[in-house]
């Protein structure tokens, strides 16, 4: 029997409840509520951002050593609770508890590189025109960071974030999916635990009247945003009045799986599935388009699908399952609706999503994959929209040019996979293809953290995340001194005064 949690913002170092609240719920079993939560406000947005301008100062003069290490002890609660946090998760996303266990370690692994850049370089040392000077580039962090994240990675990507942002001297306000709050203010009680001085980390629960009214708050100097690309947007028209905002906003994609006319075919097919029907198919980078050679199309058709069949959709605790549930109903209409779409756009359906009703099923939001055969066309919604579950379109192609111009036909460009034996074409595909991140003869989902995580195009409005965001949540200055005797100047200018 588990019980029931009881969710607080954490402001300046205090626990605070007040005013209405939202459930959350397991989605693989809607009638058990994990918890209920703070809707936060305006006033509560405020407050949070209040608390963190009021840390920043001390935070600031903190030793950067001494702030690094304070991430070494929450690698080390972390490893301590790593099963607990792999099970919440499980519970509260929906997501299979390996990938669960396999996000939590992804967030070590950012709280453990976090802890290492504690002793590396914070700027660079430069040489000058003037042998007397010295020069150095050096980081400062701008102050505040907002951190407001989506439901389906809620471990691992607020510490991409937080991480780079509270190492490099920021303080800051997370805000949590309202799908995901047991999680994340799981995460904040590690940080109090780790030592995190009050108000250097503060937690607002709520949804989008919370999360805008931090993007609203002036006290933000960075927003760092991931979601979807229509959230991304707004955040980023509000905060083009603040002409010194920072927004890195990472959003959604139509990401791909090029399978060119010499892969391998086994290969190719685990890849396809891999990437599409991993987490239900809702990440980021999900491969909701595998583009085929139309040589292969057939024998790849038949053999995902059977693979696919295979797979054992079901409960998130147990292990030997594949798949989970949606995140939530609206979720699952938005990918029967696309089912839909695909079938007006003239598919041919392979294998059809259906619901599953049975016992085991009928409380939570599962619904099984669907695999179509679809011709490319410029106006073909199914192949160019994102749609984040289990759904996946087959595109025959005749030649590397058309199967890049297809790739590229979204408004996306995230990830991008090839699956080939040969230099030429990979090499091909790296040079023509719009994405952030590429991957041969992998699957197209597969993150470390220490790579930079974005994209172009509607994906990303480019400040990379995980360990790259260094870049986003730090100014660089220069920082020049001179011991020469007198004044001495670059290019000929000189001090004489006549
Ligand atoms: P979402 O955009 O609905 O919500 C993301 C966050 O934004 C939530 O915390 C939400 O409360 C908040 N929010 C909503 N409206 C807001 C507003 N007006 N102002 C400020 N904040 C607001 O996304 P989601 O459904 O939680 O996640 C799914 C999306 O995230 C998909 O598009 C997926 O591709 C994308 N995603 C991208 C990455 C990446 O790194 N590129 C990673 C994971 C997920």
């Amino acid at each position: 029997m588990t019980t029931t949690l009881s969710g607080k913002h954490y402001l300046a170092g205090q626990w605070h409840a007040a005013g209405a609240t939202f459930a959350s719920t397991n989605p693989a079993r809607l009638s058990e509520t994990i918890g209920a939560f703070p809707r936060g406000t305006k006033a509560d947005a405020d407050a949070a951002v209040a608390a963190a301008r009021a840390a920043f100062p001390a935070w600031r003069r903190t030793s950067r050593i001494h702030r690094a290490e304070l991430f070494d002890n929450l690698a080390q609660i972390v490893k301590r609770e790593t099963d607990a946090l792999a099970r919440l998760m499980a519970r509260e996303c929906g997501k299979v508890v390996t990938e669960c266990r396999a996000e939590v370690v992804e967030g070590l692994h950012m709280i453990q590189y976090v802890f290492g850049t504690g002793r590396m370089p914070m700027g660079d040392v430069l040489a000058l025109e003037i042998a007397e000077k010295d020069t150095f580039m050096r980081r400062k962090p701008w102050g505040v960071a907002a951190v407001i994240t989506p439901w389906n990675f809620p471990f691992a990507v607020p510490l991409w974030m937080l991480g780079p942002s509270l190492v490099e001297g920021n303080t800051a306000v997370f805000k949590p999916s309202e799908d995901t709050p047991a999680i994340g203010q799981r995460l904040i009680e590690l940080f109090i635990e780790a030592g995190f001085p009050p108000g250097v980390i503060n937690l607002v629960h709520g949804e989008a009247e919370a999360g805008e009214a931090l993007v609203r708050n002036p006290g933000v100097n960075c927003v760092l945003f991931t979601g979807s690309y229509e959230v991304g947007k707004r955040i980023a028209e509000i905060s083009a009045s603040m002409h010194d905002r920072i927004v890195a906003s990472e959003a959604g994609s139509k990401s791909a799986v090029i399978v060119a006319e010499d892969a391998k075919l086994d290969l190719a097919v685990t890849c396809g599935l891999i990437s599409a029907f991993k987490t239900s198919g809702q990440r980021c980078v999900s491969g909701s388009r595998v583009i085929v050679h139309e040589k292969l199309i057939d024998a790849y058709a038949e053999k995902l699908v059977a693979l696919t069949k295979r797979l054992r959709i079901g409960d998130p605790l147990d292990a030997n399952n594949f798949m989970g549930p949606l995140i939530n109903q609206a979720a699952l209409e938005k990918v029967e609706r696309y089912n839909q779409i695909a079938k007006d756009e003239g598919a041919t359906i392979l294998l059809l999503g259906e619901r599953l009703t049975d016992a085991a099923h009928a409380d939570g939001c599962y619904l099984s994959p669907t695999i179509y055969r679809i011709k490319y066309g410029p106006k073909v919604r199914c192949i160019r929209e994102e749609v984040f579950g289990p759904h996946l379109a087959l595109i025959p192609f005749k030649d590397n040019e058309e199967a890049s111009r297809i790739y590229n036909d979204t408004e996306y460009g995230l990830s991008l996979a090839i699956i080939t034996e040969n230099y030429r074409t990979m090499r091909y595909f790296r040079d023509e293809c719009e994405y952030g991140m590429g991957y041969v003869n992998l699957p197209c989902i597969g993150a470390e953290v220490h790579l930079p995580f974005g994209g172009v195009k509607k994906s990303s409005n480019g400040h990379p995340s995980a360990a790259a965001l260094v870049e986003a949540v730090t100014h660089k200055t220069a920082w020049t001194v001179n011991h020469a005797e007198e004044a001495k100047m670059a290019q000929g200018l000189t001090t004489e005064i006549k």
